[in-house]
């Protein structure tokens, strides 16, 4: 049974028709459809935006046009379809995982993939932290999993992702070396737990790691830049060692051929996605218990500022132009 008759129907957002620059998106009011028995409507309190939102606007990663965009969200629950039984109007909930449409100021989404938030958590921090938190969880305690001592190479250390996956892997006792763009984010990554910072726009990746770990390489590498650092991740790993390509923030990673990775030391490669780490309920559950618990442990979450919704454009151009250090949010 629905909890709440009287919200109105509508909702603001974020639209787009094309694929392209940060111009091709625009604020409309749209009609919200209704609710199916397992769905919420949920009031967005606060809008994460992140790097993936950019490769949907700019066709590397296909949507169906028109379409919203942003996949993370956090607020309150307004009303609930007929077959909720585990939420009410007024829980205060999140999500990163719902498909795309999340910049908005109200979303119907699936109960199913809503996490409780704990009360202790603010609504712009939550949306900071559920997607990129539990892309961290996922990345170094299941894809990989970090043991005591091992040393870890990190690309974009002090961006959203970066500054929380610094936190987690000293927490796991990681020995790690970050890769920045600048000399204020190589700051900020040691402020945040870094061992050593490379500049990777003016020093060489593998030499630097080569010349840090006495010659041996790392066990892991986590690389979210793709194209501009895939070849130099490769280099800087031990024998057997593992890389994790998470991203293209420089572009999709070449095609290359499977011989490299015996060349190189009997490499192991992944290339993972959040979506298939928290697809079930049980997942979902388990890397945001995991993530809450770091942040019990005083893991910082860094909000780099927050935007009005309308202003989408401008935090897609800041971020694309390497300006930030931790998360941007809307505030529908
Ligand atoms: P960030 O805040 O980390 O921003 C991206 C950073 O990448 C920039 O700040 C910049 O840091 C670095 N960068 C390097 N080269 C470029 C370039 N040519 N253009 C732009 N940026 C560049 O973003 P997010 O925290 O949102 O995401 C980090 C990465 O993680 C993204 O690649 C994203 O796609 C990926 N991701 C993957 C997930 C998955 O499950 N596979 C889930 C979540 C995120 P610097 O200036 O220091 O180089």
């Amino acid at each position: 049974m629905s909890t709440s008759k009287s919200a109105s129907r509508t909702a603001r957002r974020i639209v787009i028709e094309k694929t392209g620059d940060a111009s091709v998106m625009r604020l409309e009011e749209h009609a919200l459809a209704s609710l199916a028995s397992d769905e919420v409507l949920v009031e967005h309190k606060a809008v994460g935006l992140n790097y993936i939102d950019i490769y949907h606007r700019e066709g590397l990663y296909p949507l169906t046009l028109p379409s919203g965009l942003g996949l993370e969200a956090a607020g309150v629950v307004v009303e609930v379809g007929s077959a909720v039984s585990t939420l009410k109007a007024g829980a205060r909930v999140g999500y990163n995982s719902a498909g795309v449409g999340a910049y908005a100021s109200r979303r119907v989404v699936k109960a199913a993939r809503l996490v409780s938030l704990p009360d202790d958590l603010d609504f712009t921090t939550a949306a900071a932290c559920l997607l990129r938190g539990m892309t961290v969880e996922y990345l170094v305690c299941r894809t990989y999993p970090v043991q005591r001592g091992e040393r870890v190479l990190l690309m974009a250390a002090a961006g959203g992702v970066g500054l929380l996956a610094v936190q987690w892997l000293k927490r796991l006792g990681a020995f790690v070396i970050g890769c920045v763009g600048s000399a204020s984010k190589a700051l900020i990554a040691k402020q945040h737990g870094c061992d050593e910072v490379i500049l990777y726009r003016s020093e060489s990746i593998a030499e630097r790691v080569r010349a840090i770990t006495d010659g041996e390489g790392v066990a892991v590498v986590y690389d979210s830049v793709g194209a501009a650092t895939f070849r130099a991740a490769l280099d800087s790993l031990k024998e057997r060692g593992t890389m994790v390509s998470f991203g293209n923030a420089s572009g999709a990673v070449e095609k290359f051929d499977l011989a490299l990775l015996s060349q190189k030391g009997s490499l192991f490669i992944t290339r993972p996605s959040l979506l298939a780490y928290v697809a079930s309920r049980e997942d979902l559950e388990l890397s945001a218990e995991r993530l809450f618990a770091m942040l019990a442990t005083g893991l910082k979450v860094e909000v780099a500022d927050t935007l009005p919704l309308s202003e989408a454009g401008e935090a897609h151009r800041r971020l694309e132009a390497r300006e930030t250090s931790g998360a941007l949010v809307l505030l529908p």
